[in-house]
């Protein structure tokens, strides 16, 4: 059979570590002998970002907004001992910091779901899709510590002159401050994302603030989720049969405990920061959570949501056997390979990454599993395998599908 062509390029942004490893075993024995692989390749290893002084970073990312898809393995964010590790220039910024900078997007993460593994919460049938808003609130507060009495206010002034003061309190002894902020702009943008992601997959979309207590500030995401969904969205959602459906944050947990699953949830930077941790941990593993950067543009990046694995790299390098999980990141590929083939009306690409990851999930449900999984798996006998040893089986079962 021949292999499956690609009309546009795919952006792939190769990583470090464990990772590296495991990309590079993905496009030899699963993708290469299906798909003729089309992509612009960007090397985002430590070493080769010190070398062009991160300059690749930008280029992938502004590649991806040419392009529209892009696939990126976990990469190291460096810290001091990073940078005496690698004997880098400089300690480099978080390339997945500068690639959101510059795709401004919102970040969706997702569970892949297998019968041999239950959630923690027994109702979940279907995976619980969370979107973070990754701008303002707490993440860019100032705070300040007050040590004596003292009246706090909170001002603004206006460019073209005024002025508007809150009391915020009126200090008697020691206590603390906190002001924080957040732009229509990019809750706009952060409201479209989401609408498009639920219309995307036909399901429905759950909002939830506190604005009930926050009469500004949470308000003002619920009045402007509300007004995008009427203006946008509500046509297109209800010849689909999904539903928009805004709560409050507190309600909005109780019903996400008692739901069977199935909905995005789309959240304030903080709730989502802890919800997305809550979510992806009851659910089984970080190995198992999938993530997609989507810009409100219609530009797509897919990763891991998981790291580099160093500990599990530093054995490889030492010669010993790992026992690493592929799935997120093979499934960081066929997430991109099916957007590729949607995008350019491509249907053997759209088939082949739903075949690869039948091959994957078949795999798993039958005990075949690497280590982190072994212990949660129910129903059937577990068969602990390598690194290289899960990587065989899922080519064996794509070889014979
Ligand atoms: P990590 O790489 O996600 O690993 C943390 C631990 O989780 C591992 O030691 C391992 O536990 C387990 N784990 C994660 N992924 C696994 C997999 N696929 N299979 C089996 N076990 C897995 O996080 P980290 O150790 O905090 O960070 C390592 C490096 O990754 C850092 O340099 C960090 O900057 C980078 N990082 C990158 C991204 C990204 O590019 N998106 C995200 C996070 C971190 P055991 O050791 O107990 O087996
Ligand atoms: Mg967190």
């Amino acid at each position: 059979m021949g292999l499956i062509n690609m009309k546009t390029p795919l952006v792939e942004m190769d990583g470090d570590e464990m990772t590296r490893i495991l990309w590079q075993w993905i496009k030899e024995q699963l993708i290469c002998p299906y798909v003729d692989l089309n992509v612009e390749y960007y090397d985002l290893g430590l070493p080769n970002r010190d070398v062009n002084n991160d300059r690749v970073t930008v280029d992938s990312a502004k590649a991806i907004m040419t392009y529209g898809v892009g696939v990126k393995c976990a990469t190291i964010t460096p810290n001091i001992q990073r940078v005496e590790e690698y004997g880098l220039k400089e300690m480099w910024k978080s390339p997945n910091a500068t690639i959101r900078g510059i795709l401004d997007g919102t970040v969706f993460r997702s569970p892949v779901l297998i019968d041999c593994i239950k959630p923690a919460v027994r109702a979940w049938q279907k995976p619980i899709h969370i979107a973070r808003h990754a701008y303002g609130d707490v993440y860019g507060a100032v705070e300040q510590r007050v040590t004596a009495p003292g009246r706090a206010e909170l001002v603004f002034t206006e460019t073209n002159g005024g002025e508007t003061r809150t009391l915020i309190h009126d200090f008697k002894g020691a206590g603390v401050l906190q002001a924080m902020h957040n732009r229509d702009d990019s809750i706009l943008s952060f409201a479209h994302v989401c609408f498009k992601y639920a219309l995307d997959r036909k399901i429905d979309l759950w909002f939830s603030t506190k604005d009930t207590i926050s009469k500004q500030y949470d308000q003002t995401f619920k009045i402007l989720f509300q007004e995008v969904y009427e203006k946008h969205y509500k046509a297109d959602f209800e010849k689909a049969g999904i539903e928009y459906f805004y709560t409050l944050i507190d309600d909005a947990v109780a019903r996400v405990i008692r739901s069977k699953g199935g909905f995005l949830w789309a959240c304030k930077n903080y709730d989502g920061d802890v919800m997305s941790d809550m979510v992806s941990t009851a659910f089984g593993s970080l190995a198992m959570m999938t993530s997609v950067l989507q810009s409100p543009d219609g530009h797509y990046e897919y990763e891991a949501a998981h790291g580099t694995v160093t500990q599990h790299y530093y054995r490889h390098k030492r010669g010993e056997e790992t026992s690493t999980n592929p799935i997120a990141t093979i499934f960081a590929w066929t997430g991109a390979l099916r957007k590729r083939g949607e995008l350019d009306q491509n249907q053997p690409l759209q088939d082949f990454a739903d075949k690869l990851e039948k091959a994957c999930l078949d795999t798993l449900e039958a005990g075949i599993m690497t280590k982190d999984l072994v212990g949660l798996c129910e129903g059937v006998t577990p068969t602990p395998v390598s690194s290289k040893g899960m990587m065989d089986a899922i080519a064996k079962r794509l070889a014979g599908m």
